[in-house]
């Protein structure tokens, strides 16, 4: 198995894992004892309750990312999310259905700018996540 090397630009917001999670407190363990304020559960010794991160938006099967904006992250074990138009650019040994960069297609970039700014504002700002200094082109290399 191999690791094929991407390059990315994209054109939207650079968030971290912590701004993308909240901790809650679920159950820990599926036992039918009612939450008393005990730290262990009475039947199997378990903690009552851990900690979880709580995703507020995530990378697939959600309804909120629309056909312009994607949340990427580049690499297992990172810290950086990226959510927005995604540009990859993959290198010339890896498989052969991808796009060579060259093949492109060209945008009249400020109207297309313009239009994610307000699809990103819409979707992050409900979250909390919006700040318009994150916002630009961001290119890293990533893996896939
Ligand atoms: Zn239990």
């Amino acid at each position: 198995m191999s690791t094929t090397y991407t390059a990315y630009t994209v054109i939207g917001v650079h968030l971290t894992k912590r701004q993308l999670t909240e901790p809650i407190a679920v159950r820990g363990c599926n036992c039918d004892v009612p939450d008393k304020a005990t730290r262990f559960c009475p039947h199997c010794g378990k903690k009552m309750f851990v900690s979880k991160n709580l995703w507020r938006l995530k990378t697939t099967d959600d309804d909120r990312l629309t056909a312009n904006i994607r949340l990427i992250l580049p690499y297992n074990g990172s810290d950086n999310y990226f959510a927005g138009m995604v540009l990859s650019c993959d290198a010339p040994w890896s498989s052969a259905d991808e796009k060579p960069c060259w093949d492109f297609k060209h945008w009249p970039a400020d109207k297309v700018i313009q239009d994610l700014l307000v699809e990103l504002q819409d979707l992050l700002k409900p979250l909390a996540l919006w700040d318009e200094r994150e916002f630009g082109i961001h290119t890293f290399v990533g893996t896939r």
